[in-house]
Formats: C-alpha cells, sequence, structure tokens
C-alpha cells in the first residue's frame, strides 16, 4: 500500500485509511494486534523500494549539484553514495513505512472492522444501529461500513 490508495467504503466514497499507529492510539488497542506483520509491508521490500526511490531522486541532483560547482557531473561519486542511499535511507524508511502502513487497503479494512473500528478514521462504529441499507455510518468522519471481510459481490 502507498500514500496513494485510497480504501472505498460500502457506499462507493472513497477515504484516505487510517495508518497502524494512529488506529491503534486511537482505539487503544495494541498495534502489534491490530496489525501483525501478515498484515503491514514486508520491511525488506520496503527499505528496498524507498531506497531505490531515494537514490533515483538524489543521484541526479547530486550529479547536477557537481556539475555547476566543477562543470564535472562526477557520476563515479554518485555510485558510491548508492548504497549508502539504498541502505542509510531505505532502511529507516523501510522500517517506518512497515510500521505505520498496512499491506494492502484490504488488509486494513479487514483488519479495522474484524475490530469494529472505522478504517477512516479508527473510531468504534460497535454500538451504531445500521441504516437501511445495512450501512454503519461512523459519526466521526461519515464512512458507511458494513461489517464483516470485504465482499466484493455488489460490486
Ligand atoms: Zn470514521
Amino acid at each position: 500500500m502507498t500514500i496513494l490508495d485510497w480504501i472505498e467504503d460500502d457506499r462507493g466514497r472513497r477515504w484516505k485509511p487510517c495508518d497502524i499507529v494512529k488506529a491503534s492510539k486511537e482505539s487503544g488497542i495494541d498495534r502489534f494486534l491490530i496489525a501483525p506483520p501478515t498484515h503491514r509491508p514486508d520491511v525488506l521490500r520496503a527499505a528496498a523500494g524507498m531506497g531505490v526511490l531515494f537514490a533515483a531522486m538524489m543521484l541526479p541532483v547530486q550529479s547536477a549539484i557537481s556539475y555547476l560547482q566543477s562543470g564535472d557531473p562526477a557520476f563515479g561519486i554518485g555510485l558510491i553514495l548508492t548504497p549508502i542511499y539504498l541502505i542509510g535511507f531505505g532502511l529507516p524508511m523501510g522500517y517506518l513505512v512497515s510500521q505505520r502502513n498496512w499491506r494492502s487497503t484490504a488488509h486494513a479494512r479487514d483488519a479495522m472492522l474484524g475490530f469494529v473500528l472505522c478504517p477512516s478514521c479508527a473510531h468504534g462504529i460497535g454500538r451504531i444501529p445500521p441504516a437501511p441499507d445495512g450501512c454503519v455510518i461512523c459519526p466521526e468522519c461519515g464512512a458507511a461500513w458494513r461489517a464483516g471481510p470485504t465482499d466484493h459481490s455488489d460490486a
């Protein structure tokens, strides 16, 4: 899951899924209970993704700066810096990503609804009577959810 992902509620409106840290804070449920490792991205894959992204951003910047300063794009130095970018940025960012983010929006939805929390804002929605269409409307953010795991039969 990336920051570009949206989660669709049961009335077809799109919301930003609540991240794991916020979900745990709002609900008081331990974040490893609400999001076990199977619900999180793999740390090393996230690290590789973030590291490559950062290196791809930094190499042209570094070369442009060297070129402006000395007329030499210094690609050699850039190659030496690449593993530093990968490890020095990728690993900590990958770790952070895997602590906060869900593996996918379906994982987010299923886990949060499993604990009777609104997947968009983590407000408890357990004692709210459902609307005629079966959706429970979150009083906090207005998202509409049907309890239970993702059901795509009506999509
Ligand atoms: Zn909500």
